[in-house]
């Protein structure tokens, strides 16, 4: 399947993708998850990209556009891709259309996965990530806590609170999405590509998009 996930940081667009590439092997696309690597690494995208991470604002659209017309051809991209976290700005959609047209590829839907604030302003306080680079698996102290206090099931490294989960970065990424990544929503509703899911269960979510495909 070809689909881009939508919704505010905390929607659990990552949670979705991961679960989803369990079904027919799409591979995951997560431009956060590049990102955080290419900072790790010191590479020049990731000094480049860093200061605006930590503030909680957008990289500027010709960075992200450099990343995705590489990685959307890679051989893995040929069985499906889930873009989580991209396109996250209005120029990047239109760039994506075009990007999609030259490399002759359709996509199936946009997920809009639309979970009330409250909810999100807790799950983003209480999310952990693996610090490790290459897993970056998500964990929440409260409701989905690793086996070992600090410590990542899958791979061992030490599991941390992200540089931009402070209460402020936070709140800069929530503001920026509504600034420039909700209209994304009315872009894909005229495209007759959107799918609004209204659910807080990863499950649910599934549950709707294996019903769209379906159809
Ligand atoms: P979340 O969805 O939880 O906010 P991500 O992991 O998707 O987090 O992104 C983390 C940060 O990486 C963003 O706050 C932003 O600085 C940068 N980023 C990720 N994807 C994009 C994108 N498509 N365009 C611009 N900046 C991006
Ligand atoms: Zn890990």
């Amino acid at each position: 399947m070809k689909l881009i996930l939508l919704g505010a940081p905390g929607a659990g667009k990552g949670t979705v993708a991961k679960m989803l590439t369990e079904l027919d092997g799409s591979v995951q696309i997560s431009t956060g998850d590049i990102l955080r690597g290419a900072v790790q690494a010191g590479t020049e995208l990731g000094k480049q990209a860093e200061a605006y991470m930590k503030r909680g604002d957008l990289v500027p659209d010709d960075l992200i556009m450099g990343i995705m017309e590489k990685r959307l051809q890679e051989p893995d991209c040929a069985r499906g891709f889930l873009l989580d976290g991209f396109p996250r700005t209005i120029p990047q959609a239109e760039a994506l259309k075009k990007l999609l047209e030259k490399l002759g590829i359709t996509l199936d839907m946009a997920v809009n996965i639309d979970v009330p604030r409250e909810v999100i302003l807790d799950r983003l306080t209480t999310r952990r990530t693996c610090s490790n680079a290459d897993c970056q698996a998500i964990y929440n102290v409260k409701s989905n806590p690793p086996r070992v206090e600090g410590v990542c099931d899958k791979c061992g490294s030490p599991v941390v609170q992200r540089e931009d989960e402070t209460e402020e970065a936070i709140s800069k990424r929530l503001e920026t999405y509504n600034e420039k990544t909700a209209p994304l929503i009315g872009f894909y509703e005229k495209e007759g590509l959107l799918l609004t899911v209204k659910a807080t269960s990863s499950e649910a979510v599934i549950e709707a998009i294996k019903a769209r495909l379906a159809a």
